[in-house]
């Protein structure tokens, strides 16, 4: 079999990167390893009647524009106009719902400090400020520090004049807080430890950081400055749109169909071979597996310079996530707002705390007071369970990937105990709720979704990884190997539900001339 390109893997980058070249006029086959699309986004039943969308919800980040140029609203696809807000629950008091919009959070906020609640108007303000310039960084491949043509002279020059508009405070002020920690950054904004902490929490996911560790600024602002309104139905229903989009633009996806090897010869590849011993031929291949199961795996190392392959196995990817799915028998209820229910909880009262529950993971151990990012996605999504049950998807930090003497059945259990325990802090009953529960080491993800170091970003988000990612070889999608792409999370502007890697590792394709 002979097509213009293959696409390895139908995780929605993979999907996003078909779709848009099937959609120039190419012929593109997508072979996915599992009997289902979606990767880290698909739809998972963890018990009878209950299902997560996904075991990664939030798709704040996903990009709007992707979704029009694929008409993706044509395949089902429909925006929330915001997101839910974030309940962080404390172990005395009220705890804080956290609004976004300042104006619906300021009275929460002002219960717990009013000056905090004008910071908060200001912080906003900022982001607000900064989100255009941050956005386009991500929105775009990253320059290329190579180049000397004058469209990478010009691309580079375009980067500094939009950094330059942001005006001499706001551009001092992105260059002096980049580099710093999440901590200091909001001990600078807020006296309010509850809200510094609801703040911190995001930037810590898929990192092997604390709220005290530099760069975690950097990682906080990147998602501040890409959150809008999620997808009605979550990671779950952007991948069901993008599969229609790909097959109605004639791409061919082939499920139960692992790749082997990346079939490469004088350096260009030839296509690819599957694990059933049929190739298909192909000058292109974009793979949305991470970096090093692409370039390390399926890859022969002889193909690679050695300089080149030391990049990709120094390339950081010790998962640190950990995801435990509850089927409850009645909604989530919180000691501290009797009668409400959320779709968002974070928990963790103070940086320390955050701090303390990453402490272990450098000596490769889990905390036994784990820090959790909650959702409830049965809330809007009630066909997600039985009548009037619930499902909750608690998101880990914290569970390293190379945990001392490693992950057996006995430890998957204290780490399912520790986070039930954690939650049980703040949401006494939810034992008693609990019909069936599934817990996900970094090990379980790595099986199931064959990502490396079972890495829910495809690696670290760093300083280093961010700029430059996956290596300095390959940041702007193309690898040394000429046809060989990367199109997945392990790509410039990283991992998230956002389509973004995929978007532009396809334009990349389309807009390079053939070498010859
Ligand atoms: C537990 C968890 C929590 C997360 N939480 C967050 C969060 O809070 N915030 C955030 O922004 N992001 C989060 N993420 C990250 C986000 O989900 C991922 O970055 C994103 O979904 C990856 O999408 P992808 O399309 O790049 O790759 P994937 O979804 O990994 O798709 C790759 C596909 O390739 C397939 N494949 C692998 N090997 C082969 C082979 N040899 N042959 C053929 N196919 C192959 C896989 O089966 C898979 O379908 C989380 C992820 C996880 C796992």
């Amino acid at each position: 079999m002979k097509v213009d390109a293959v696409v390895i893997g139908a995780g929605h980058n993979g999907l996003t990167t078909a779709a848009l070249l099937a959609k120039s006029g190419r012929k593109i086959v997508v072979v996915e390893k599992r009997d289902k699309v979606g990767g880290l986004c698909a739809l998972e039943e963890f018990h009878p009647g209950f299902k997560v969308p996904g075991v990664h919800l939030d798709t704040s980040g996903v990009r709007r524009d992707v979704a029009e140029s694929l008409d993706l609203a044509r395949h089902g696809l429909a925006f929330v106009a915001e997101e839910p807000p974030v309940f962080a629950p404390a172990s005395d008091g009220p705890g804080l719902l956290l609004h976004r919009d300042p104006a619906k959070a300021d009275a929460e906020i002002r219960a717990h400090s009013a000056r905090d609640a004008k910071r908060y108007v200001e912080f906003r303000a900022f982001i607000g400020r900064v989100r255009g310039f941050i956005a386009r960084l991500l929105n775009e491949p990253p320059p290329d520090l190579n180049g000397t043509g004058a469209g990478e002279l010009w691309d580079l020059a375009r980067t500094a004049i939009a950094l330059r508009r942001l005006g001499a405070d706001d551009m001092l002020e992105i260059a002096r807080i980049a580099p710093t920690c999440v901590a200091d950054w909001l001990n600078g904004w807020f006296e309010c430890e509850l809200l510094k902490a609801a703040l911190a929490g995001p930037s810590l996911h898929g990192t092997f950081m604390g709220p005290w560790s530099s760069g975690t600024t950097a990682t906080s602002l990147l998602q501040e400055c890409v959150a809008s309104g999620g997808v009605r139905g979550g990671s779950a229903a952007l991948v069901t749109a993008l599969h229609a989009a790909a097959r109605a633009a004639g791409v061919d996806v082939r499920l139960g169909s692992a790749v082997e090897h990346i079939d490469v010869a004088g350096g260009r590849v030839k296509g690819v071979t599957l694990a059933s011993r049929e190739t298909i031929e192909c000058s292109i291949v974009a793979s949305s597996c991470d970096p090093k199961r692409t370039l390390l795996d399926l890859v022969a190392a002889t193909h690679l310079a050695p300089r080149f392959a030391m990049a990709m196995r120094n390339y950081r990817m010790r998962g640190t996530s950990a995801k435990v799915h509850l089927a409850l028998r009645r909604p989530l209820e919180f000691r501290a707002r009797p009668g409400q229910v959320f779709e968002i909880a974070r928990t963790g009262e103070t940086l320390d705390e955050l701090e303390r529950a990453f402490d272990p993971v450098k000596y490769r151990k889990f905390s036994s007071e784990p820090i959790l990012e909650i959702r409830v996605p049965s809330i809007s999504s009630p066909e997600l369970a039985p009548a009037g049950q619930h499902v909750a998807s608690i998101l880990v930090n914290g569970a390293p990937a190379e945990l001392e003497g490693g992950w057996t059945d006995a430890r998957r259990d204290e780490l399912g105990n520790a986070v039930v325990n954690a939650l049980a802090r703040y949401a006494p009953g939810v034992r008693e709720s609990i019909v069936a529960r599934e817990v996900l080491t970094p090990l379980d993800i790595e099986q199931r979704y064959g990502v490396t170091g079972g890495h829910i970003h495809h690696g670290e988000h760093a300083l280093d990884q961010l700029v430059m990612r996956p290596a300095p070889q390959c940041a702007r999608y193309a690898t040394p190997i000429e046809g060989l792409y990367l199109c997945g999370s392990g790509s410039h502007p990283g991992g998230g539900v956002t389509c973004a890697p995929g978007a532009l590792a396809a334009k990349t394709i389309i807009e390079r001339p053939a070498r010859p």
